[in-house]
């Protein structure tokens, strides 16, 4: 996945952060109880003011699959490192189709379970070649995006995470994909119950939020988990989200 990275985030204002807890809630039109549309519309546009909405880029889904298979249980770093030298190391995908497994996992060697994630590449090359008649995914964007949800799905190593990212970024179609930290996030803002597991939480948040935000919201909210919602020691002081934030709110602790 190639998402845009706004800049570096700096929140000025934490007069809110000095408030006690009781002036919060009453202030705060997003407190738990309120509806979830209007929370996330409160947060949404929270996130847009501290880092911009995020824009669109083309990019070409193919490119975009094999980084984001390469990006599966590794950092961002390694993964794109992992994917320059890979386009660096063949001309184009008919020759890494071509190519051994081997020679296709010494080129990624820096992104992790290179064996595992060259035969991932192959097989997907292989069937976009062999459905498609060349190595290319723009048919998908004549289907109706549940169908090509499906075609995606039917890949090997491809889960509705890899799906959702290949088939909003490169078609911008309405898939609102949930990584680690959209997950993390929404559950403390209260977006997403306690007690929802991750493989659960796309289809929740995708009917809360409108479909034209989904872009905006997932890539701001893993800019957010990123820089201030991390997953230990969050920075509640500096976060702008605090006074719509039920973690935050229900005094609890990181
Ligand atoms: S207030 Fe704290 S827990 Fe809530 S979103 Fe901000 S950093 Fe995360």
């Amino acid at each position: 996945m190639p998402p845009e990275r706004p800049g570096i985030y700096v929140h000025a204002n934490i007069k809110d952060a000095h408030m006690d807890t009781s002036q919060v809630l009453k202030r705060c039109t997003s407190s738990p109880g309120m509806m979830d549309e209007q929370k996330v519309a409160k947060c949404i546009a929270i996130l847009e003011k501290e880092y911009g909405v995020p824009k669109q880029n083309e990019v070409d889904p193919v490119d975009l699959l094999i980084m984001t298979i390469l990006s599966q249980n590794t950092s961002d770093t390694n993964s794109l490192r992992a994917f320059a030298i890979l386009k660096s190391a063949f001309c184009n995908y008919e020759e890494i189709l071509a190519a051994p497994v081997e020679a296709v996992a010494d080129a990624i060697r820096a992104g992790g379970l290179a064996e595992i994630k060259a035969r991932r590449i192959k097989e997907a090359l292989s069937r976009m070649k062999q459905d498609a008649g060349a190595i290319t995914l723009f048919f998908l964007e004549d289907m109706e995006k549940d169908e090509a949800m499906t075609y995606l799905l039917s890949m090997p190593g491809v889960g509705p995470k890899t799906a959702s990212v290949v088939l909003l970024f490169a078609f911008g179609m309405p898939f609102l994909p949930v990584d680690t930290h959209v997950y993390r996030v929404s559950r403390r803002l209260g977006l997403l119950a306690e007690d929802v597991r991750l493989e659960k939480a796309q289809p929740i948040l995708e009917r809360i939020v409108p479909a034209d935000k989904y872009h905006s919201l997932h890539l701001n909210l893993i800019t957010h988990g990123r820089l201030i919602c991390r997953a230990r020691g969050p920075k509640h002081v500096e976060c702008a989200l605090h006074s719509c934030c039920d973690y935050y709110l229900q005094g609890q602790k990181p």
